[in-house]
């Protein structure tokens, strides 16, 4: 589903809604329900796929289709009108007045090939940005053929009915059927932030939007449930409509963008201000004629202007976004690779991110028994077994209640397959276990769902910690059934249920379920209580309408029946993943709802922190103060029985810390800390649709690991970009140094190195072994390294330093010497420098090849910092090598084509000329070898 400006919305939602659009919503909010499901030829039981399919077919997929998109001739136009292309335009005109036909054309042909490449790097990026989209399908649940089933959002169709929770985003716009404590953010239709109750009666305030039991596409479920009709999909929604009228938005421009763009213009503006006086100079100082003064300050202009940087750049970023998507982590923005790079500190929840979620029931804890079930204790048809003990379930009626509980208050189910394959879950992990426990007890939970008819439900909610629902039982009594994290079950008990009988819950009971369930923590295990209350005659919630029942009503003087007690291992991959962030110096700060002691035995058992470490329960959290976190947070801390709105709170004061935090979440509570954080990460299997809108990245697998793989590509991609960067600018020195030679001497040394040459360097052959440097693997070290400082810049000074003062500076003085190396030949300084005619053709070409050749060494030095190239392995880049095989190749063209050789003023080179231009590369690459490896020795003694 697209998402639109909310501000864009509201803005025109005056305009949009006549009468006659606010009559039709409001027939359908007025409708009798049964009237209208007739209408959509559905029933209860949904559609069936049949008729759901066809309708597919007939009305289409449920998308917001993009229908003002940019034309694609506008976008390759804009890549011939950039300031450097205009340049390079009036340039050839003017080439071509001063009757230098051949150079003008020349100068447009490049100009044109350098447009077409800039179009389809654009293009190319783009390609990888969209199919990144297409990897995280959206889906919803819906009721077809009487079963609940997961579809894709895309195929939802009208008839169909939708069951949403809290974190759904609403996929379509729909009549609500029954409803839970619903509540709806509709901030991106009314612009109102506060979500609004909505419930299966019609009410209608005066205004849009303001239907009570009308859901619209682009809301999404804050809290509570809800069934619904779907009376509208894709362009016919609501949304759709809107969406027609606000798209064709303003392009977003990320910092590292506007860093690149400001780079540009101060890179464009020296380059003016060296070509005027470069202008001036060749004037007035070697009085050259005015147009040939031009082309030559046209040289200089175009060495130093970086043209291809951003193109460049984009394609590398959406490159490394690409690379991350298959280790499991979409980012939604090219922004966040940058942010990535600089993490200090993740906030990870521990379930399913930290461990498996592939929870297990292993013990049952009871008043007057406990039930190992794991090893040779195990739960078969209507029996558990203990030890060698067989326990029928009518033998311990506690237990038998406590099984009821787990079957009846729980909304996931479980398609077990054929023995290959995976069990489907449609729902939490977490109750899937407990469906898995009660149906080896020999449950039959349809059977008992018919029985037991539910009359409503507590939705399960972080805060609470709790979730309940109300059944009639078969006799007509009713009964509220609950279970959740046990501090929240004993704050809503009175009284226990012991070997069958009812009695108060003492002090000293309260005592041993702590102490039994510390036991099970320490080890790790993770525990549900559960409880029940029977709403009896005397009891004050008699009259009492289920939709008004609440948490506060109904969720007291319960009586505590017993723990389940569950394992949920870390996951394989973590203990490697904890160590890499150790050693990449990012600190992992946990943040769990589950209780302090699980907590801490998982966090030390992983490595994460050492058994010294602080644990801060959620009720502690909100009586520290600031400073006090502050301080908490600068050691080794844990965060337990937390709700994700402590986490936001947990965020904020790192980021005060001056830490860059990555923070995960699933959750619908969780999005404020997500959006807060400068990596929001949502969990892209178990996370609801409002944290991954508001999240940066998306874990596909919910693997704590794939953050620290990001984490290493967003570091790569990075220093990808600096080493391309520091391969770009080297060259502008030799390019430059030639016109310079050219001025100092009053043109005594004809200009070594002709603006068609520089056209060459710069446009043509540089670019190609850069576009390798964009995909190089990560250094060995790269994780051993701290984050990269905050608001670090890019082009930094040890890159300008290189770049200029020793790469350019080498490169510079080697290509002079090959110029002045063919006139020495040919018998230099006893005859003059040749101005013109083939040996001036010769020896410029010896400085393009010469300059060629160190770019041939810088391109294999700028693959590495500090590190040895044959660490990454020498021959391990292809693209490289294969830019540099192009580039050797294009140098001989232009050397051997006689049509070429006039316009780029070269000229066939001969053996030893040629050896000369080999001998390059090597030295220059095995002197930077020598340099590297100076600087790790120089590291290491200063680190010991
Ligand atoms: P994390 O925050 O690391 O993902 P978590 O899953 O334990 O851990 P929450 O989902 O906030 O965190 O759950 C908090 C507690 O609520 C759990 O420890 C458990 O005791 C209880 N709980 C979890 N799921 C349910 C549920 N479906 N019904 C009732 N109680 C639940």
């Amino acid at each position: 589903m697209m998402v639109l400006n909310t501000s864009q919305f509201s803005a025109i939602r005056g305009e949009r809604m006549n009468k006659s659009e606010l009559t039709q919503i409001d027939d359908v909010a007025k409708a009798d329900l049964k009237q209208l499901l007739m209408q959509y030829h559905t029933s209860s039981n949904g559609l069936t796929s049949q008729a759901a399919a066809d309708r597919l077919a007939q009305d289409g997929p449920n998308t917001i289709r993009n229908v003002k998109k940019r034309s694609e001739i506008l976008v390759f136009i804009e890549n011939f009108t950039s300031m450097m292309a205009i340049l390079l335009w009036i340039s050839g005109i003017i080439a071509m007045a001063a009757h230098m036909v051949e150079l003008g054309i020349a100068i447009w042909a490049v100009n044109v090939i350098n447009g077409c490449f800039s179009y389809w790097q654009q293009h190319a990026a783009q390609k990888a940005t969209d199919s990144l989209k297409k990897m995280l399908p959206s889906y919803v649940k819906v009721r077809r053929d009487g079963q609940s089933l997961r579809v894709n959002t895309e195929d939802v169709v009208t008839g169909d009915l939708i069951e949403l929770q809290a974190g759904d985003a609403v996929p379509a716009d729909a009549r609500i059927i029954t409803s839970a404590n619903l509540e709806i953010d509709e901030s991106s239709l009314t612009g109102e932030s506060v979500p609004v109750d909505k419930t299966p009666e019609y009410h209608h305030d005066q205004g849009e939007f303001s239907q009570d039991n009308m859901l619209f596409a682009g809301t999404v479920t804050t809290n509570g449930t809800a069934l619904a009709l779907v009376y509208a999909t894709g362009m016919d929604t609501e949304f759709g409509r809107i969406a027609t009228l606000t798209q064709g938005q303003k392009k977003v421009v990320y910092p590292l963008q506007r860093e690149l763009n400001h780079l540009t213009r101060q890179l464009t503006i020296i380059a003016m201000v060296i070509g005027i006086a470069f202008f001036g100079l060749a004037i007035f100082f070697v009085h050259y004629p005015v147009a040939n003064s031009f082309i030559f300050a046209l040289g200089m202009i175009v060495a130093f202007i970086p043209e291809g940087l951003l193109p460049t750049v984009t394609l590398s970023l959406a490159q490394g976004t690409q690379r991350m998507a298959k280790r499991h982590a979409l980012l939604k923005n090219l922004n966040s690779v940058e942010t990535l790079g600089e993490t200090t500190v993740i906030c990870s929840d521990k379930t399913g991110t930290l461990t498996q979620n592939q929870m297990t029931v292993n013990h049952l804890w009871l008043a007057g028994n406990t039930y190992d079930v794991t090893g040779t204790g195990y739960v078969t048809n209507g029996k558990i077994m203990a030890g060698n003990q067989a326990v029928s379930l009518e033998q311990d009626s506690d237990l038998t209640t406590l099984i009821r509980i787990a079957t009846l208050d729980n909304d996931t189910s479980v398609d077990e397959g054929t023995s290959n394959e995976k069990a489907k879950i449609l729902g939490t992990p977490t109750e899937a276990a407990l469906v898995i426990l009660t149906r080896k007890a020999g449950e039959d939970r349809q059977a008992l769902t018919k029985q037991f008819e539910r009359l409503g439900e507590l939705p399960f909610d972080s805060k609470r910690k709790l979730m309940s629902t109300i059944t009639k039982t078969p006799a007509g009594n009713w009964l509220i059934y609950t279970k959740g994290a046990l501090g929240s079950e004993l704050a809503a008990c009175d009284r226990i249920l012991d070997k069958g009988v009812v009695r108060p819950l003492t002090e000293q009971d309260r005592q041993r379920i702590v102490a039994a369930n510390e036991q099970y923590a320490r080890e790790g295990l993770r525990s549900l209580a559960f409880s029940y209350r029977e709403v009896t005659a005397d009891d004050p919630l008699v009259g009492t309408k289920i939709a008004d029942y609440t948490p506060q009503t109904a969720e007291t003087h319960m009586v505590f029946v017993g723990l389940m007690v569950m394992s949920d291992p870390p996951r394989p991959e973590i203990y490697d993943a904890v160590q890499k962030c150790h050693r990449a110096r990012i600190r992992i700060i946990m943040v769990t709802g589950d209780s302090p002691v699980t907590a801490k035995s998982i966090a030390t058992k992983i490595g994460i922190t050492s058994a010294n470490a602080r644990v801060i329960s959620g009720d502690e959290l909100d009586q520290l103060s600031d400073d006090e976190l502050r301080q908490a947070l600068k050691g080794e801390v844990i965060f337990a029985r937390v709700a994700p709105e402590h986490k936001f709170r947990i965020v904020s004061m790192c980021q005060k810390n001056g830490e860059i935090v990555a923070s995960t979440g699933d959750g619908v509570n969780d999005a404020p800390a997500l959006k807060r954080a400068d990596i929001g990460i949502a969990m892209g299997v178990t996370g609801t649709d409002v944290a991954k809108d508001a999240a940066d990245m998306i874990l596909t697998d919910d693997n704590f690991a794939s953050i620290v793989s990001a984490i290493e590509e967003g570091r790569t991609v990075y220093s990808n970009l600096q080493k391309f960067l520091l391969y770009i600018l080297n060259s502008n020195v030799p390019e430059a140094a030639p016109s310079v030679v050219f001025l100092l001497t009053r043109g005594l040394v004809p200009l070594p190195l002709t603006v068609m040459q520089i056209l060459t360097v710069d446009l043509g052959t540089d670019l190609l072994p850069a576009l390798g440097l964009g995909i190089e693997k990560p250094e060995p070290g790269m994780m051993d390294q701290p984050p990269r400082p905050q608001n670090s810049h890019l082009l930094n000074r040890q890159i300008i330093w290189k770049a200029f003062g020793l790469y350019g500076l080498v490169a510079s003085i080697i290509s002079t010497c090959a110029y002045f190396f063919v006139n020495y030949v040919h018998g230099w300084p006893n005859v003059a420098l040749a101005a013109s005619g083939s040996l001036y053709a010769q020896a410029t070409t010896m400085t393009l090849g010469a300059i060629i050749f160190c770019q041939i060494a810088a391109a294999m030095n700028c693959r590495t910092q500090i590190s040895s190239v044959f660490s990454v392995g020498l021959f391990s880049n292809r693209r490289i090598w294969l830019g540099i095989v192009v580039e050797i190749v294009l140098l001989g063209i232009l050397m051997e084509v006689p049509l070429l050789q006039e316009i780029f003023n070269t000229a066939p080179l001969n053996s030893a000329e040629w050896l000369f231009l080999a001998c390059i590369p090597i030295p220059l690459f095995l002197l930077e070898e020598g340099r590297k490896l100076l600087v790790r020795h120089l590291r290491v003694r200063s680190q010991s």
